[in-house]
Formats: structure tokens, C-alpha cells, sequence
């Protein structure tokens, strides 16, 4: 979840807007001669022909998802997202993550915990609760958790001993760890070094510096990289950073509904990103790396599928 720093701070209506693009990729338009829908679908019509994607942090537990879940998968898997793992940023939307992959087996996972935003709402019942949540199935990692000095939504002395918390359950469980960290690297370097002992851990929507993208990769962690890229003017310098990743510890992500692509053709007129727009932070990506598509496609699946233990569907 990067609400809180994200280029379009999303300030999606409760009430679902519309989705014309959506309707037309179900070949249920309402719409038919809407050019953003038209020239979309080509585009990632396009893209699908010969990629196969996993979103490794989609909130779909999010409200904005609420009215339209369903077709939101749909357009997502037409669009070679065959994979999506679902963000659990608190205890309910945890519950609601694993309750939503459970649903589609074959295609959804989830991951459980606590955002350092709602550190504040945690008590002697979140880690137990954690716990009981990360048995059941689909659930594939311990997260989001970490630390965000950005926002100091939750004090800071209660975001680190909520982070400590998770990562020893994720120790204890030996279950991988997908992490938050904005403006907060310093403490959240040590509080890894000292917690974390053998499980793979990812810096999801990583828009880091230099230095900490290093100590990153120092320490055998991956990065998750979010739309954050295809914005020409905030995402400068992750464009030139993202070719210091070894391409085996990169994976995507659209971190939707936050963070739409700005290089889209055209932009969803309500602001909500959407899993099935994966394929443009991909080209980023590739274009940045100057890769083919195809294979950075290849290898951040492989290295997702590796690192969440995610059985290719069949
Ligand atoms: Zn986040």
C-alpha cells in the first residue's frame, strides 16, 4: 500500500465509478466507442499475447474493490496475470485476503499483517491472530509490515515493535516477509538484521535511494517494483536505479488501486489501478533495463513463483 506518498494520492469515491474499460475487456460494454477503453485493450491485448504475470501486491481487499471484484480478476487473468497475491494491511483486510483467494484457488494467494499505518491498532491479540490466519490456505507470506516515517500515521516506537513482531512470526513460521519502508530505512535495516534470520523478504514498492537500495541487496533482500517507475517525473531516478537489481531479485507489482501507470495510453478517469494494468510497470521495466519485455517477463514470474512458493497454474 503507498496511498500515503503515491503521485495521484487516491481519493477513490465510495461509491464504484465508471469502468467502461473494464466492461469492454468482458465484451459487456456499455460504451462501445470509448476511446480510452478502445485504445487500452488493444495495448494490453497486445502485452498478454506473450507474457505471464504475478502481481505480487495487489489490495484487492481494498473498498474500492468492493462493487466489482469479480471483474476485476476476470479483466486481470485476460490481461496474462495469471497470478495476484492480495496485501493484508491490517487484521480485517488479512482476514479478507485470504478469505478472497480462497475463492480462486489456482490464481490468488494472500498475505497477512499489519501495516505500520495501523501498528497503532495492534494488540496482545494481533500476532496470535496473525498466526492463525497464516495456517490457512493460500497465504503465502507475512506482510505488509514495516516501517513508514513519511506519514507517522502510528508512533514511531509502536511501527518498529509491531515490525520486530512480524518478522520473528515470520521466522517462527518460516513464511516470507513482504515489506513497507518509507523514509525509515535506517531502523528498518536494523531491526532486519537483528530479527530476520533465514526467510526471503521483499521490499515491496520500493522508491528508495541509491544507498538503501544497496544495503538492500547487501542483505539477500528482493524489490518489488510498483508503477512508481512509469511516472517521467517522480520516477526518475528508480528508472536509472532499477538496472542496479540483479534481475533475478526483481518482481512486479501494480500496488493497485494506487499507483496507475502514468504511461498509459490513457489514464482510468477515476484514478483506481487495477492488476490487469501490470503489463505497463513490466515495459517499463524492460525498457529501463533495455530487455525485451518477454524475458524480463520470464524472470520476475520465475522468481516470484520461487520466492512465494507459487505452483505455476495449470
Ligand atoms: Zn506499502
Amino acid at each position: 500500500m503507498a496511498r500515503k506518498v503515491g503521485f495521484s494520492v487516491f481519493l477513490f469515491p465510495d461509491s464504484v465509478g465508471q469502468m467502461s474499460f473494464a466492461n469492454k475487456l468482458l465484451s459487456i460494454s456499455t460504451r462501445p466507442s470509448d476511446t480510452f477503453a478502445a485504445k487500452n485493450e488493444v495495448e494490453i491485448n497486445k502485452m498478454s499475447e506473450r507474457y505471464d504475470l504475478i502481481d505480487i501486491g495487489i489490495n484487492l481487499a481494498h473498498r474500492s474493490f468492493q462493487e466489482d471484484r469479480e471483474a476485476v480478476i476476470q479483466r486481470a487473468l485476460d490481461a496474462g496475470v495469471t497470478t495476484m497475491i492480495i496485501t493484508g494491511t491490517n487484521q480485517v483486510r488479512s482476514q479478507e485476503a485470504q478469505r478472497i483467494a480462497s475463492g480462486h484457488p489456482t490464481h490468488l494467494f494472500a498475505t497477512v499483517g499489519v501495516h505500520p499505518h495501523y501498528s497503532r491498532d495492534c494488540n496482545a491479540d494481533t500476532i496470535p491472530e496473525l498466526k492463525r490466519l497464516a495456517a490457512l490456505s493460500q497465504v503465502v507470506a507475512i506482510g505488509e509490515c514495516g516501517l513508514d516515517f513519511n506519514r507517522d500515521f502510528s508512533p514511531r516506537p509502536q511501527q518498529e515493535k509491531w515490525f520486530e513482531a512480524q518478522v520473528a512470526l515470520a521466522e517462527e513460521l518460516q513464511k516470507p516477509l513482504f515489506l513497507h519502508e518509507r523514509d525509515a530505512s535506517q531502523r528498518f535495516t536494523e531491526i532486519l538484521l537483528a530479527v530476520r534470520k533465514s526467510v526471503p523478504a521483499v521490499v515491496h514498492c520500493f522508491t528508495g535511494s541509491r544507498e538503501a537500495l544497496k544495503t538492500y541487496l547487501d542483505m539477500g533482500l528482493h524489490i518489488g517494483i510498483t508503477g512508481w517507475i512509469c511516472d517521467e517525473r517522480r520516477g526518475q531516478s528508480l528508472r536509472q536505479l532499477v538496472r542496479e537489481i540483479p534481475l533475478d531479485r526483481l518482481m512486479v507489482e501494480t500496488d493497485a488501486p494506487f499507483l496507475v501507470p502514468r504511461s498509459m495510453p490513457t489514464r482510468p478517469k477515476d484514478g483506481r489501478n487495477e492488476p490487469c494494468y501490470l503489463p505497463f510497470v513490466l515495459e517499463a521495466v524492460a525498457d529501463c533495463l533495455g530487455k525485451p519485455c518477454v524475458e524480463v517477463a520470464n524472470t520476475t514470474t520465475a522468481t516470484a513463483r520461487d520466492f512465494f512458493r507459487i505452483k505455476k497454474p495449470s
